[in-house]
């Protein structure tokens, strides 16, 4: 149904956290997938890394997740300042709009508390007026989520996430990229299609 997927992450690695597993299932079907991180956080690396890690770290997990070189586009924002660059950030969403011309957009959830998650959000939906645009959840950041839409997974779309998150080497320490919860929310909404492995989506927009 959806054949150039545009995948919208504002910091790296939500991306994957968010639907890294339909990541690794749009590629195994043969289709585009375009990914965009807004920041690389290089005021906020950890100690003993260098303060490009991310930026190398999110070249290696869009790689294990299929997502060829040259549909990774990695921007400059800084980190929990995306408020203060909201109309630069539109910008830059419509001339992607108007250069790759995707049919459906990953997003945050909306109800992400995030302040740098909201924009790419509020934004995302201001730019795409004519996509389907799904939000992707973040369980730590959402108070609300609600559970309207579903991608299955197979076993191996979930081990190739967790696989792609494992770059994730300088942000080892937080609990989201623990493998057991990566494989325990996705048995989660899963469950909630009567077994199996799922990822869930709020639907902003929904275009056939
Ligand atoms: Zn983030």
């Amino acid at each position: 149904m959806f054949n150039k997927i545009l995948v919208l992450s504002p910091h790296t690695d939500d991306g994957e956290i968010g639907c890294g597993g339909s990541i690794s299932r749009f590629i195994e079907e043969g289709k585009e997938v375009y990914y965009v991180a807004f920041s690389t956080a290089r005021t906020s690396v950890g100690d003993g890394f260098p303060n490009d890690i991310l930026e190398i770290e999110v070249k290696k997990a869009t790689k294990v997740l299929g997502i060829p070189d040259n549909h990774l586009i990695i921007k400059d924002f800084d980190v929990r300042h995306f408020p203060s660059s909201r109309q630069e950030i539109l910008e830059e969403l419509i001339l992607l709009k108007n250069k790759l011309n995707p049919d459906l957009i990953f997003v945050p959830s909306p109800h992400d508390i995030h302040q740098d998650h909201q924009v790419i959000a509020n934004e995302g939906l201001r730019a795409f007026k004519k996509q389907t645009i799904l939000g992707y959840e973040e369980p730590w950041n959402n108070i609300v989520f609600e559970t309207k839409n579903f991608i299955k997974l197979e076993e191996r779309h979930v081990k190739n996430k967790v696989d792609a998150l494992r770059c994730y080497q300088s942000q080892f320490k937080r609990p989201y990229l623990d493998e057991s919860f990566i494989w325990s929310l996705a048995i989660t909404r899963g469950t909630q299609l009567e077994g199996g492995y799922a990822e869930a989506f709020e639907v902003l927009r929904w275009v056939l």
